[in-house]
């Protein structure tokens, strides 16, 4: 029997990962693991909905080069100081060329050729990708990797405004994807020392781990006109001028798979809401040889009724039929069917889902409505169990001793001054995530937690 102690996390991910065929950790080359079957198709499925909702908002897919020239990538300053320590690096005869960390300078020097007029605008694209950034830390499956698989999307605006507006629906979007989920999430402006590099404001979701500890799974940056100015990238303005455009970008990673599995899975292994999962029911069918024939003929006849709403797999596996619901549930899927002899005889259906609510169907009633309430009933339990641990996760606290030991996320006041956030990090590891994004323009008042003067309402955590 599967029995993952989810109390050490780490453990419990790794053994997850493992069991339930995500990644093989195996390959040869710090922090780039192998998307395994399972793992890749649950990914790819998260990502199809990602760029469905771009899609959706009229973002172009495009695929730009890995390969980014030397010159190009050097022009921002602040984003070359950011990204310089990270980056692998190659080179042809002719010069030195950089594995992009992220696509800005790829993309910027091409924008700038596309894109000359307001009447173009907003011009938005997005590309899912991986990109590459040699971590010194130490590196985690999904979470901390030096192949970076994901989505980045960059959208062209005349003014600021125009770009802030567009920055707010980009957070819309997230919000939609990360609402499928189900999981829970907190979209936080970032502190100015925490901004991307070259970028005017981040915003950013932070998810909370079942360890306490804070993972960034999204981020939405307004560049303003620092990457135009420095690619001398200009438009022709509404007011018939020469102007610099101003820029956003914004981006999910795999680090979307790992906090739905971090936060759905339980000591049985992955739980996945049901438009994610890629089978939707297993039949078991209990097959004994005097009524072998029989029971296989009511599972397809169950299995052709159940398929217009999902996939469906019969298990025929030489293994116990204990096993197979083992086997199921470590995988996520939402529902498992046993078939035997009774069930034949009573035109009946016994369904189990992820979290074991026990369903006695007869096949007769087997319709649109009851299914899609089962699929409710499930995925409306995950997400209040995702809803429960998150606000678990969120405290205030009063004094700088509240720091010890912290897991989750703490409000708390700071001044803006890097010298008391950097007391709070040296003495508990804990540092600012942000504001809340949604006090955007009237940040909430707060004194400082440690020096007492006057500021504003901060997330606090321990960072992955
Ligand atoms: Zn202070």
């Amino acid at each position: 029997m599967v029995n993952i102690d989810k109390k050490d996390f780490s453990k419990w991910f790794n053994e997850v990962l493992e069991l339930a065929e995500i990644v093989d950790i195996r390959y040869p080359v710090k922090g780039m693991p192998v998307y395994m079957p399972y793992g890749f198709a649950l990914l790819k499925k998260l990502f199809d909905k990602l760029e469905k909702l771009l899609n959706d908002n009229k973002h172009h897919q495009v695929l730009f080069p890995l390969l980014i020239g030397d010159e190009e990538f050097k022009k921002e300053e602040q984003h070359i100081h950011g990204f310089s320590q990270e980056v692998f690096i190659t080179a042809d005869n002719e010069r030195k060329l950089i594995i992009r960390p992220t696509s800005e300078t790829a993309m910027y020097p091409i924008l700038k050729l596309w894109v000359k007029s307001h009447s173009q605008l907003p011009f938005k694209i997005h590309q899912t990708c991986c990109v590459y950034r040699n971590e010194t830390k130490s590196t985690r499956p999904l979470i901390r990797g030096r192949e970076v698989y994901w989505n980045e999307a960059h959208t062209v605006h005349e003014t600021f405004e125009d770009a802030k507006l567009h920055h707010k629906i980009a957070v819309d979007i997230y919000k939609r994807f990360f609402d499928s989920l189900l999981i829970s999430y907190i979209v936080l402006v970032r502190p100015d020392h925490d901004k991307f590099p070259g970028a005017v404001y981040t915003v950013a979701f932070d998810a909370v781990m079942p360890d306490g500890k804070i993972l960034q799974i999204g981020t939405v940056h307004h560049l303003g006109q620092n990457f135009s100015k420095a690619y001398d990238f200009k438009i022709l303005t509404s007011d018939n001028r020469m102007d610099y455009p101003h820029q956003l970008c914004y981006g999910i990673s795999m680090r979307a798979l790992a906090a739905l599995i971090s936060i759905h899975g339980d000591e049985k292994g992955l739980i996945i809401p049901t438009e994610f999962s890629d089978t939707l029911f297993v039949i078991i069918p209990i097959l004994k040889n005097e009524t072998k024939e029989l029971v296989m003929n009511y599972c397809e006849k169950v299995r052709k009724l159940l398929e217009v709403y999902g996939k469906v797999e019969i298990d025929l596996r030489e293994k116990s039929s204990g096993e197979k619901h083992y086997y199921w549930e470590l995988k996520g899927v939402p529902f498992r069917v046993e078939i035997g002899k009774n069930e034949v005889e009573s035109n009946k259906l016994v369904v189990k889902d992820r979290l074991n609510h026990k369903y006695s169907i007869l096949l007769d009633e087997i319709n649109y409505e009851l299914i899609a309430k089962m699929k409710e009933t499930l995925d409306q339990k995950i997400k209040s169990n995702a809803v429960k641990n998150f606000s678990s996760m969120i405290k205030s606290a009063k004094k700088v001793e509240d720091f010890e030991d912290l897991s989750g996320l703490a409000k708390a006041g700071w001044c803006e001054n890097e010298k008391c956030e950097q007391f709070i990090r040296e003495k508990y590891h804990v540092e600012v995530r942000g504001y809340d994004f949604n006090y955007f323009e009237n940040k909430k008042l707060a004194n400082c937690i440690v020096c007492n003067s006057k500021g504003y309402e901060y997330y606090w955590g321990k960072p992955y």
